[in-house]
């Protein structure tokens, strides 16, 4: 890996912020359409599939690979067809007139004629001690990514809202039965996967309960301790997966006021493509993407933002 440092006021054609899945494709085809792009890798290069550790669902390997290996690979690929990697944090990024300046953490600072926006979005935990030790070991926040691991096992899923619901629906289908874990007695989730959700025979609804411990042993998760939140007492369920589902932060805190996010933080993108609503400003993966968040879903958004940022190049020549 090559650290070029950022010189002051260096102008590019493309900055792309952020270095998983979406912003190293985003690299590779800016790349590869002669537009030597610089990639902006915070504090996480590689986003959140560094943090996995089983992946057999990135299409083109049929044995499992590890998340961090992918990354590092797709790194190198963005670096061998030309994309530059800088290793520095985005503060900020002015959108008001062209060329777009970012400012970095160092005080250095860049301008750019167009920018791929690629920061990803980190899930939230629970913060329990308990869970961060068996993460990776029985507790995981994607069902889509680790389910099929607790095939025909007995699995929790934390959380009320529509991914939640989503992700005990999909368990469902894979596991021995789901426990929805629901801190109150309604949940957030839209009608119709509430619907489907109590349809389901081997999903079960533990309302009105929080997690107070992960309980495992060196194999793994064993169980959860259930608190109640309505003065009841605790209750051990045995499981041996806890998928939490309490929502993603989206990494768009230095972007706040340079182009249009939602109520919870995610870039707005046109629909089906990535213009954002600065002109020239282009967003892919899980800062604007929070119905799919898969590392396919966004390096197929990286490859579209860099070819609606190529176009857009081509436009204003
Ligand atoms: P939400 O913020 O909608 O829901 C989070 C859930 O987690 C809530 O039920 C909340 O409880 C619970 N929760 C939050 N913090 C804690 C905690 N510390 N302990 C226990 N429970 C907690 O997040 P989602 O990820 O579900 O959805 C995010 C957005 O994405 C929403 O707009 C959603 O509609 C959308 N989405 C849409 C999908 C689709 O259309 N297919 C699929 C997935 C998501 P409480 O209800 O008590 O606040």
């Amino acid at each position: 890996m090559t650290d070029h440092a950022a010189d002051a006021n260096q102008h590019e054609h493309v900055i792309i912020i952020g270095a998983g899945a979406a912003g190293l494709t985003a690299g590779i085809y800016t790349a590869r359409a002669n537009l030597s792009p610089v990639i902006i890798a915070g504090l996480q290069p590689g986003g959140q599939m560094t943090i996995t550790t089983d992946v057999e669902n990135y299409p083109g390997f049929a044995q499992v690979i590890q998340g961090p290996w992918l990354m590092t690979e797709m790194q190198a690929q963005a670096e061998n067809v030309g994309a530059r990697v800088i290793y520095d944090l985005v503060t900020s990024l002015d959108t008001s007139e062209r060329p777009f300046t970012v400012t970095f953490d160092s005080g250095k600072v860049m301008t750019a004629d167009t920018i791929i926006l690629a920061t990803g979005a980190q899930a939230r935990w629970l913060g329990l001690e308990s869970e961060a030790a068996f993460n990776g070991r029985g507790v995981s926040a994607c069902a889509t990514c680790d389910g099929f691991f607790y095939k025909e096992r007995d699995v929790a899923v934390i959380g009320g809202g529509n991914t939640a619901v989503e992700e005990a629906l999909y368990l469902a289908n894979i596991c021995r039965s789901v426990t929805l874990v629901h801190r109150r007695d309604t949940l957030r989730a839209e009608q119709i996967m509430q619907d489907r959700l109590l349809k389901k025979e081997n999903i079960t609804v533990e309302w009105n309960r929080s997690v107070a411990e992960v309980i495992g042993d060196e194999s793994g998760v064993t169980g959860l301790r259930l608190a109640s939140t309505i003065g009841e007492a605790e209750k051990d369920i045995p499981v041996h997966g806890m998928f939490v589902a309490i929502g993603h932060d989206p990494a768009t805190k230095a972007f706040s006021g340079a182009v249009a996010l939602d109520d919870e933080g995610y870039i707005i993108a046109e629909a089906g493509g990535t213009r954002t609503s600065v002109d020239g400003v282009f967003a892919a993966g899980d800062c604007v993407d929070k119905i799919y968040r898969q590392a396919v879903t966004a390096a197929g958004m990286g490859c579209m933002a860099a070819l609606d940022a190529e176009r857009w190049l081509g436009e204003q020549e």
